[in-house]
């Protein structure tokens, strides 16, 4: 497929389509990926609330794991983790 010419494209390179950060795999960007000890977990989901990215996997009300594809390895999960579960690594 032929890239667009300036002229096609929205002026100054623009997202003008709402809500479409899912459509891009940004994990890309991540350094550090986090890595839980599922058997000290205590599902109490904080990491849930507070990960910026939605990249908290739960099911069935539990923590199952990292959405990969979108998480870009802030740490957040890691630091908030009351029970010191989730490590970062590269
Ligand atoms: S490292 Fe950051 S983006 Fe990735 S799951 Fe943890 S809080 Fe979310
Ligand atoms: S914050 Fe820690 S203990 Fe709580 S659900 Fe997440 S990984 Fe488990």
């Amino acid at each position: 497929m032929k890239n667009k010419g300036w002229k096609e494209i929205p002026i100054g390179g623009l997202i003008v389509k709402a809500g479409n950060a899912e459509e891009y795999k940004t994990g890309d960007w991540r350094t550090f990926k986090p890595v839980r000890d599922e058997s000290k977990c205590s599902q109490c989901l904080l990491c849930w609330v507070y990960c910026p990215d939605s990249s908290i996997k739960v099911k069935d009300g539990k923590m199952v794991g990292f959405d990969y594809d979108h998480c870009k390895g802030c740490g957040i999960c890691a630091k908030i983790c009351p029970k010191k579960c989730i490590k970062m690594e590269k």
